[in-house]
């Protein structure tokens, strides 16, 4: 099999920068992609035949671990009675009662294909519904690539109160508001300044600037705001749905968003995406109601078994025991980089965490961005080189899963040890 190098190389010349999403190229880190030959369980196993304990499990999907047999066999036999049909099949069904038995805000679901997908329909609903144009977001939190959403995106795009990209028309961007992650007082203003806000986005916990957690109070004044302004809250759980808890993180801070958005897990490793809330919301979408959305693969047979496999799996999971399991392992990992003296300020959150290399508590962006990246980079290769992936980027999230050992864990932990800072 050639090597990652010689892969990599022949990549270049035939995808943009050698990769099919952008992070994955490990530019911000100065490394070079591994190619992955296959994974399993917690591991990943490189075409250069190393073995490595995965913290991005694919950005969040494999909270089950990779390749998991009951999700692997479920997909095999529904992939042998035909990969697409273009018309309704059981599978659909079963899977948006299990979304809407699952998520207390989703009482009426649409499937998608990406987290992407699910946002861009979700915002067009809540423009349709409302008839205003503005949307809310946040700095540092990302909603996928659509037009409307790359305003101060996160990790991948950074830029602040300017289009995130070229080829983002200044007149969608004039639709973009932007305020700091946690800061209540902002998004008053902004209600203040503008009567055309269809919509406030947010991750509820969010999870693309690193892990930031939501202060106590953000998402109670997020829900008053909104109603009080006619706008819709809509709830971007494309990493913390089904994976802060199976409810996703409404059901842990009993918030009552008017939708919600859902991927990553959702599919168990296929391209899935939904959105979903309120009836009356959800009756507008087209063919029951007058606004547009679809898709050719949307509900595909292969990714709703994929994706309900993952999902009865879940429902009977461990949550609160993986939640227990992560923080130890989270805390003892923050103890040996302090140790070394090094500054590190941990967040954590059910089966995620994010170590910043910082002195400072990490409450939105701006804290966020005073991460010393040049060691995360260090980091990230010394523990890659000791057998551990974690992600390319000091502003991403470290995922566990229901197949991460103790072994694994304890070698992450030693790995760390030999870390020279
Ligand atoms: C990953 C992500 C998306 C985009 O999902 P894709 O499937 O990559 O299009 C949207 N929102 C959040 C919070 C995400 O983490």
């Amino acid at each position: 099999m050639p090597t990652s190098a010689e892969l990599f190389a022949k990549a270049r010349t035939l995808i943009p920068g050698g990769v099919n999403s952008p992070v994955r190229a490990c530019k911000s880190v100065g490394r070079d992609p591994l190619f992955i030959a296959r994974a399993a369980g917690s591991k990943l196993f490189t075409v250069d035949g190393d073995e490595l304990v995965d913290f991005v499990m694919s950005w969040g999907p494999m909270l089950l671990g990779h390749a998991h047999p009951g999700v692997t066999e479920t997909a095999r036999t529904a992939m042998l009675k035909g990969a697409s049909y273009g018309a309704p099949c059981p599978a659909e069904v079963a899977m948006a009662e299990a979304v809407v038995a699952a998520v207390p805000g989703i009482e009426m679901v649409r499937m998608v294909n990406s987290g992407t997908e699910a946002t861009m329909s979700a915002l067009r609903l809540a423009r349709g519904v409302t008839g205003k144009s503005a949307v809310v977001k946040f700095e540092g939190c990302y909603h996928g690539h659509g037009d409307a959403f790359l305003a101060a995106a996160g990790s991948g795009v950074a830029t602040f109160g300017i289009p995130g990209t070229p080829g983002v028309p200044e007149d969608t961007v004039r639709h973009t508001l932007t305020a700091p992650y946690n800061d209540l007082d902002a998004v008053a203003a902004l209600f203040e300044a503008s009567g055309d806000i269809a919509a406030v986005i947010v991750e509820p916990v969010a999870g693309n600037m690193g892990l930031v957690l939501p202060a106590p109070g953000f998402l109670e004044g997020l829900r008053d705001l909104t109603a009080k302004h006619g706008a819709l809250l809509i709830f971007d759980e494309v990493i913390t749905g089904f994976r802060v808890a199976y409810g996703g993180a409404q059901s842990v801070f009993g918030i009552d968003p008017d939708l919600t958005c859902l991927g990553k897990i959702i599919g168990g490793g296929f391209p899935v995406g939904a959105y979903g809330g309120k009836r009356r919301f959800m009756q507008r979408i087209s063919p029951e109601g007058d606004i547009y959305q679809a898709g050719t693969l949307s509900g595909n047979p292969v990714a709703m078994a994929a994706g309900l496999a993952t999902l009865l799996a879940l429902s009977k999971a461990d949550y609160a025991g993986l939640a227990a399991r992560t923080q130890s392992f989270a805390i003892a990992l923050a103890d040996i980089l302090r140790a070394k003296g090094l500054p590190v300020t941990l967040n954590h959150i059910a089966s995620i965490l994010t170590l910043f290399f910082t002195d400072q508590p990490v409450t939105d962006f701006a804290s966020a961005k005073t991460s010393d990246s040049a060691l995360y980079a260090r980091f990230y290769g010394h523990m890659r080189a000791h057998g551990v992936n974690l992600a390319p980027s000091g502003f991403e999230c470290a995922f566990t899963s229901f197949a991460h050992t103790d072994a694994d864990l304890d070698k992450t932990l030693a790995a760390a040890r030999s870390f020279a800072g």
